[in-house]
């Protein structure tokens, strides 16, 4: 039972997974024409003489279970969902439509080469059109996350210095970073060093100028950057690091305020990741899948991953074979190919065109938020801002009302809350980032309602602050479901008494 403060009614929420009874199924098997085997000769001391007291339900009970946890989540298929730096985009259908084809979603792994030409040629084609669009000289598309591409990206430039006979041990990571950057530099045995980005929010030649040595490995740049604004310097910054020695390692989990646009690789970027989840629309959320291809300028090319394409000259796709300059493998077989079908689908369904359009309606629709709610709102960063834009909770600190309480609130309105608290140079940053995938009225309501909250909380500071109200759970202890998480189903009393 649920209690609805706003309205004081109760409403049921069946449990219906601990609600099984003993005997009851959801399969009916015919009989088996074969006498029964003794399980125990079968099993030997693996067999069990009790059952596990797992749940034993009928298959509408176990629908009804999985379809109720769905409708508990929210979606970008049900809403708004404005999480700055994930690049929550509507995911078109035709993706699914293709990612389910049988002869891409039912074939295996170790299938021999020959009987699955056609899913090669699709990786082929992928790996050359995101080559394309990042300005790059090849992709592999093995890791699975943005994060698994970093790491790669990183091991290439740790390989490639050690190709050369150096060690530089330095990766230098601006403030503004998204968190994953330090750790893959970490995991690589370089050490993060952080420098600060000023009032401008972008890097400063003359700042960095003075964090640079014979020591750096690489700069580790996300552009545009997770506080929305593209690092203008990039070209400059690069040849400082190459005059160096060190190489640039290009964040690209922000490529939708790029594509078609700019190309990572012009600007002086030696090898990046990008997130096929975010800018090419497989949907994610809630921790996968995911997939992170690496893009890479022709020097690093000995050091890739296992796992790229080649078209013989008899027109046959095959793996290539991996040389001993390689990184290895970071992953069981191949990718998510699912992701790969659906990112494919997306490039070929928008074409080149389409991508850049796809890229100036996103920054289009992130300035006319930045426009509009800069009515209300406390504007982190001035002037033109890329694919997101950062507000913060400056003029609520008299009415002691916080970012996270104008994120709670936001559910009650029915949109998904932005980013909170990231970027951390920014002191109560809300991170917004609308996609080009909504409409103008979803953006006028989403300002409509980032007003009211505003007012609210001068007039009612009570009612945000203690929002949720409208959700099926109010607000949770965060803290304690990070420290002491609850992972693993365990019977209630219900399922173990069999009367019950
Ligand atoms: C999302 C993101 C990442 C990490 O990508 P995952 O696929 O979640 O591992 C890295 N950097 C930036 C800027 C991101 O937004």
């Amino acid at each position: 039972m649920t209690q609805s403060a706003a309205s004081g009614l109760t409403f049921r929420t069946p449990l219906l997974f601990e609600q099984g009874r003993a005997g009851r199924s959801g399969a009916s098997l015919p009989t088996a024409g074969v006498p029964d085997a003794d399980p125990k000769a079968l099993f030997g001391e693996l067999y069990r003489e009790a059952g596990t007291p797992l749940p034993e339900l009928s298959e509408p009970e176990v629908f009804r279970h999985y379809v109720r946890l769905s409708q508990q989540n929210f979606s970008v298929d049900t809403g708004m969902y404005p999480l700055g730096s994930c690049t929550m985009k509507y995911n078109p259908k035709v993706n699914e439509w293709a990612a389910r084809l049988p002869g891409f979603s039912r074939i295996h792994p170790w299938a021999p080469e020959s009987s699955v030409q056609g899913a090669l040629a699709l990786m082929w084609h992928l790996e050359r059109a995101l080559s394309e669009i990042c300005g790059m000289d090849a992709v592999s598309l093995h890791p699975s996350a943005g994060a698994q591409g970093e790491m790669t990206g990183l091991m290439m430039i740790h390989a490639y210095h050690q190709a050369q006979g150096r060690s530089p041990k330095k990766v230098l990571i601006p403030d503004t970073a998204h968190g994953t950057n330090p750790a893959s530099a970490a995991l690589n045995g370089l050490t993060p060093v952080a420098f600060p980005v000023g009032e401008s929010g972008v890097v400063d030649p003359a700042v960095f100028a003075a964090s640079l040595d014979d020591d750096v490995a690489a700069l580790m740049l996300t552009n545009p950057n997770t506080v929305g604004l593209f690092e203008r310097h990039l070209p400059e910054l690069a040849a400082m690091v190459h005059a160096k020695g060190g190489l640039v390692f290009g964040d690209g989990a922000n490529l939708n305020a790029l594509m078609g646009r700019a190309r990572p690789g012009d600007l002086g970027v030696d090898v990046m990741q990008l997130n096929l989840h975010k800018t090419f629309t497989t949907p994610h959320g809630g921790g996968g899948p995911g997939s992170g291809p690496v893009g890479y300028k022709a020097k690093l090319a000995p050091h890739a991953p296992a796992g790229g394409v080649v078209r013989g000259d008899d027109g046959r796709f095959s793996f290539e074979d991996v040389g001993p300059g390689s990184v290895g493998r970071l992953r069981a077989f191949h990718a998510n190919f699912g992701m790969l079908v659906r990112a494919y689908t997306y490039i070929r369904e928008l074409g080149g065109e389409g991508l850049k359009r796809a890229t100036d309606l996103a920054v289009l629709n992130a300035n006319y938020l930045r426009v509009c709610l800069g009515e209300t709102w406390h504007e982190a960063f001035e002037g033109p801002c890329m694919h997101e834009v950062v507000i913060d909770d400056h003029h609520l600190h008299e009415q002691h009302v916080s970012t996270l309480d104008v994120a709670k609130r936001l559910m009650d309105y029915g949109f998904h809350p932005p980013t909170i608290y990231f970027p951390l140079v920014v002191h109560g940053a809300m991170l917004i980032e609308p996609t080009e995938t909504e409409s103008k009225q979803t953006l006028d309501e989403f300002v409509a309602v980032m007003a009211k909250i505003s007012q609210e909380a001068m007039e009612t500071p009570d009612e945000v602050r203690g929002a949720p109200h409208l959700t099926r759970l109010g607000r949770l202890d965060e803290t304690r479901a990070a420290r002491k998480p609850v992972l693993r189903w365990m019977p209630s009393e219900a399922t173990s008494d069999p009367e019950g």
